[in-house]
């Protein structure tokens, strides 16, 4: 498919799921950009101005959660918003991820069409010419 001009940056650590997400958006046109790390993540941030970033909670050293914080602690990247995908499943679980910050959740097992649409939801101000 045709690139829709959309950067998701995907901070997620383990190979299976990275490559599900990866394959998921790339198919649909989006742009993706891949960190393995919440350091990572935050410097690709910096570099790469996404449009939308999908977080993985657990991560090796910093976890998913400090890094949305420190982003959304910054002014320059406060207005991008941040999924966060988590195993966690129960309604009082989501709200409580919601609470830390985060704009949106996406449960694993990644659901295509909810995880589609919480992108395009979060990206539909993101146009093609805006890069
Ligand atoms: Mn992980």
């Amino acid at each position: 498919m045709e690139k829709n001009g959309i950067k998701v940056l995907i901070v997620e650590d383990n190979a299976m799921n990275m490559m599900l997400l990866r394959d998921i958006l790339s198919i649909q046109g989006y742009e993706i950009i891949e960190a393995l790390t919440g350091a990572e993540g935050i410097r690709l941030v910096a570099e790469q101005s996404p449009d939308i970033v999908l977080m993985d909670l657990h991560l090796p050293g910093m976890d998913g959660i400090t890094a949305t914080r420190i982003l959304k602690a910054d002014e320059r990247f406060r207005g991008i918003p941040v999924l966060a995908i988590t195993a966690s499943a129960s309604s009082t679980d989501i709200e409580e991820i919601l609470c830390r910050g985060f704009d949106g959740c996406v449960t694993k097992p990644i659901d295509m069409e909810i995880l589609l649409g919480e992108v395009r939801r979060f990206t539909a101000g993101a146009s093609k010419d805006s890069h």
